[in-house]
């Protein structure tokens, strides 16, 4: 079969391997989308630990082409979540998955669905509605992830909500939290066509980060942070308002720091909250997508083939475009 193979740091190749065979309680996918993002560019670079050389691809689901696990038959659409947890140690037991110090991940430590097939044990699978388009599998798990913030920021209804960055996370997050109940979401970001395309999906205002910080600063009870860049980070704390929260998903340099007002996380009770990949929340973001409560149509912005991602990981995301997806059979 083919796969697009990191073979060593920033070079990448379509190569042939063998054809995966299911273990018992594993079944093997036929991958019919696979999303790119960030954390790709950075395994590319070496700025995010991986193994070498590596099918990259986390973001993927297809049909179940071979299976050796009960109640998973041959035929049925499913999503994979990549993250595999021991499931028996203190953190798992206590519901923490994401943080199993034996955790590892589909494209990132083993090979991942940036090829044709790949075997999953049946544990990592969610059933969706037989009739989703392919394209929008590869949304599960980025959904998923939107779920642990939404989660973690309590929303009960009525509150203001500033979503800092206008990518794919940004983009969902701004749907969950007015799905949510939010009274008021605000966008904010650079970019004028994801401030339009946010306003379309429920965003009830949207503003440059420099308008947010005139116009906006304490303003909100709620402040997802999802581009994953310092002057965010630092701009997030700004915009809370008192007894507010501050829900972190961008993924930021490892190393980086930023100034902390001790003060204000004191005498403000700020709550600062880190939100790590979807924690138990996959099967949710399955349902989501697979009942259409989540546009993401309008976030696809290029269907592509294997032999395309080399190039398209290589440069910096296109002005204006929000999700690639990648059809391994193309
Ligand atoms: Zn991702
Ligand atoms: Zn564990």
């Amino acid at each position: 079969m083919r796969a697009l193979e990191l073979t060593s740091l920033s070079s990448t190749s379509v190569v042939q391997r063998p054809d995966p065979v299911a273990a018992p309680g594993e079944v093997v996918v036929e991958v019919l989308a696979c999303g790119l993002c960030g954390t790709d560019r950075h395994i590319l670079r070496g700025e995010y630990p991986a193994r070498l050389p590596l099918v990259m691809g986390h973001e993927f689901g297809g049909r179940i082409l071979e299976s050796r696990a009960d109640g998973w038959p041959v035929g049925a659409l499913v999503s994979v979540d990549p993250n595999v947890s021991c499931g028996s140690c203190r953190d798992c037991s206590a519901g923490r998955v994401a943080l199993c110090p034996d955790r590892y991940a589909f494209g990132v430590d083993v090979d991942g669905g940036l090829a044709a097939r790949l075997a999953v044990p049946a544990g990592q699978l969610s059933a969706m509605a037989d009739d989703v388009p392919s394209h929008r599998l590869a949304f599960v798990e980025p959904l998923a992830c939107c779920l642990r913030g939404l989660d973690l920021a309590g929303l009960t209804g009525g509150e203001s909500v500033a979503v800092l960055g206008g990518g794919v996370i940004g983009q969902l997050m701004v749907q969950l939290a007015a799905g949510a109940g939010a009274g008021r979401v605000t966008l904010v970001t650079r970019q004028t066509p994801r401030r339009t395309l946010a306003l379309g999906l429920g965003a009830t205002d949207a503003c440059t980060p420099d308008e947010a910080e005139e116009r906006l600063a304490r303003g909100f009870d709620v402040v997802f942070e999802c581009a994953g860049v310092l002057p965010t980070f630092d701009q997030a704390q700004r915009l809370a308002r008192r007894g507010g929260s501050v829900i972190l998903l961008g993924i930021p340099p490892q190393e980086a720091q930023i100034p902390i007002r001790p003060f204000a996380l004191v005498c403000d009770e700020l709550r600062i909250q880190g939100s790590f990949l979807n924690p138990l929340t996959q099967g949710r973001a399955a349902d989501l997508i697979s009942a259409g409560l989540v546009d993401v149509d309008a976030l696809t912005s290029r269907v592509i083939g294997l032999d395309e991602v080399g190039t398209d990981l290589a440069g910096e995301p296109r002005e204006g475009e929000v999700k690639v997806v990648v059809d391994p059979h193309r």
